[in-house]
């Protein structure tokens, strides 16, 4: 990876890190996402971003097979 990446999460530039459903996250916040713990606040912004991930995500891709 050459290009310089803005994390999804935390907005940090960065290269190294995980594209998750075509964003980026610095490896910060993988490991960060890897070792929180439910309750933590810091986990309820991780999950917020990774739910708006997956809400672009199906909203990309998933559109007419939505069940609601
Ligand atoms: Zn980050």
């Amino acid at each position: 990876m050459d290009e310089k990446l803005r994390c999804y999460i935390c907005n940090n530039i960065g290269d190294e890190g995980i594209i998750l459903l075509n964003r980026y996250i610095c490896r910060r916040c993988e490991l960060n996402l890897a070792g929180v713990s439910i309750g933590e606040l810091k986990y309820e912004k991780f999950r917020r971003g990774i739910r708006d991930i997956w809400k672009d995500f199906n909203r990309k891709y998933n559109n007419k097979s939505m069940p609601i």
